[in-house]
């Protein structure tokens, strides 16, 4: 689709720029947050975002920069609207994700691991992303945001953060 002044694709890779807040190495694409772009006329461009965590503060910042960049590549009118359709779960997070997360040092969920119960309860086993050992141990079900759970390997004994799994 192309109304003659910008192409999805083109706004798509602008979109590439939008950064999850709490985890700087992951764009929208990456998280799988970024169910459609509508290209309305010569003025408007619709963006359709999937909620992650409920009340996560992080869907704001977002919002506010798919507008501001969009804006700043001169398109007119930006809407960013709440796709409610399909529940966003840590399994949209594409494969690249994984890798992302894992070299800045936060395990990624693993997948098939308990559900949402995982934000509240019992600890997972999670692989450390330094040195890959499954010594873990849970120290706190919050880590820096309430989306990661902090951990410690008790093999390098170094704390890490786990992405946790939500669906
Ligand atoms: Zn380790």
């Amino acid at each position: 689709m192309h109304n003659g002044k910008w192409s999805l694709d083109q706004i798509h890779d602008w979109l590439s720029a939008v950064k999850d807040p709490e985890i700087p190495v992951l764009n929208i694409h990456d998280m799988g947050i970024l169910r459609s772009i509508d290209i309305l006329g010569d003025e408007l461009v619709v963006v359709a975002i999937a909620p992650t965590y409920s009340g996560c503060p992080a869907m704001n910042t977002i919002a506010n920069d798919v507008r501001r960049i969009l804006q700043s590549k001169g398109i007119p009118r930006v809407e960013v609207v709440e796709s409610l359709q399909h529940p966003w779960t840590t399994d949209w997070l594409s494969a690249e994700a994984h890798e992302k997360l894992e070299a800045f040092g936060i395990a990624p969920p693993q997948i098939g691991s308990p559900d949402k119960t995982a934000l509240f309860s019992k600890a997972v086993t999670v692989p450390c992303p330094q040195c890959k050992s499954r010594n873990t141990q849970l120290v706190s079900q919050f880590g820096s945001t309430a989306c990661k759970a902090l951990y410690r390997c008790s093999d390098c004994q170094e704390p890490f953060d786990y992405f946790k799994c939500l669906r």
